[in-house]
């Protein structure tokens, strides 16, 4: 059968995570449905990332040229465009992220191949990809398949895959010119600002204890404060606590925060919506506190208390202080 393409994320010269779960999840269909593999490159001059994608795909093909240096969706859609005219490729993943929320419409409407975003698993049936997506903020899965089609298209929500190690794959290099007749971008990119920098730095904690909108009014996060500093953790947050100003933004967990790798992770009074959780997927030991036991949090977490939060946070502080 034909290819699984997988689109390389990066940026400020690394490769991003979301790349690695596609790769992953992609060899996993290609060894069971009999496709190859083939990761394809967009970047700068001496930015291939080759020694880190081509062990993982059969096939990794390459555009390097200084206009790549930074994603733009309309330079990747006609180069991925020319490519998938080439190819034919069975299916094509790329991130439910920036890159692939401006990139996948416009593919779809490019190609007239069929697009599903924000997946968070991908199966074949019948010979057409069949996928699960998240609806009613993560309450209910959702399968949805897809009008048949020469290929289809599929973001992949950050996250949703652990890569693990896999078997070695050739990684055939294929350098190509980019097109002659690239248009010239109507949007240019102006400067990358990461998320502010503060006093703390919580992707570098070991320890994070994290709150949520579930604490109620902001004098409500003294005690929190508190317990942090019993407890010798970070205190970090979810978004609500930073649009309410409660916190500053370098506290915050998720997409539009920081990736976070404590070895553990309590969180309290946290729902668990996806744009958190993506942000806790390389924590040890996730322990939730939360008085809704249907919270979507606690499928995520090793272990959950269902009570009000501050009756477990009294309780650790009377235990840790005695
Ligand atoms: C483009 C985009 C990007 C986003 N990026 C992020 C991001 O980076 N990080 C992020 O966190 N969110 C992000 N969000 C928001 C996200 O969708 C959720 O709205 C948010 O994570 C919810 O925060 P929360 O869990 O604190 O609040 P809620 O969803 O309101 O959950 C509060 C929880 O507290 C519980 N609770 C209430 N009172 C108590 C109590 N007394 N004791 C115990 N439990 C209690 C409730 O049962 C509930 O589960 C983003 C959204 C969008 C659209």
């Amino acid at each position: 059968m034909g290819d699984i393409f997988v689109v390389v994320e990066h940026r400020q010269g690394e490769v991003r995570d979301i790349t690695y779960e596609m790769l992953f999840k992609a060899g996993q269909l290609c060894r069971e449905y009999s496709h190859n593999l083939t990761a394809i490159i967009l970047a700068g001059q001496n930015e291939s990332f080759l020694d880190d994608i081509a062990p993982k795909a059969d096939r990794v093909i390459v555009y390097e040229d200084e206009r790549l240096n930074n994603f733009s969706g309309e330079l990747y859609r006609e180069i991925l465009n020319v490519l998938i005219e080439e190819h034919r490729p069975f299916l094509t993943l790329m991130g439910h992220t920036s890159w692939g929320m401006d990139l996948g419409p416009a593919l779809c409407a490019k190609t007239g191949y069929p697009l599903a975003t924000d997946c968070v698993d991908i199966m074949v049936e019948n010979d057409r990809p069949v996928v699960i997506r998240q609806i009613f903020s993560g309450k209910v899965f959702s399968r949805v398949s897809f009008k048949e089609s020469e290929g289809y298209l599929v973001s992949v929500r950050p996250g949703s895959f652990l890569p693990e190690e896999v078997e070695a794959r050739k990684g055939e290099v294929i350098k190509n010119e980019l097109p002659a007749d690239l248009p010239v971008p109507r949007k240019n990119f102006v400067e990358f600002v990461d998320t502010a920098a503060g006093d703390v730095d919580i992707s570098q904690a070991d320890f994070l204890l994290s709150i949520g909108r579930g604490v109620g009014e902001e004098d409500n996060i003294e005690a929190l404060k508190e317990l942090a500093e019993i407890m010798g953790g970070t205190l970090s947050c979810s978004r609500p606590i930073v649009d309410k100003n409660w916190l500053p933004k370098y506290h915050q967990v998720g997409t539009s925060g920081k990736s976070v790798k404590p070895k553990v992770y309590l969180a309290f009074g946290i729902s668990g919506a996806f744009q958190h959780v993506a942000g806790i997927t390389g924590a040890g030991t996730v322990i939730a506190v939360n008085k809704d036991k249907k919270a979507p949090i606690f499928r995520v977490a090793d272990y959950g208390v269902v009570d009000d939060l501050f009756n477990v946070v009294n309780a650790l502080k009377e235990k840790l202080k005695a």
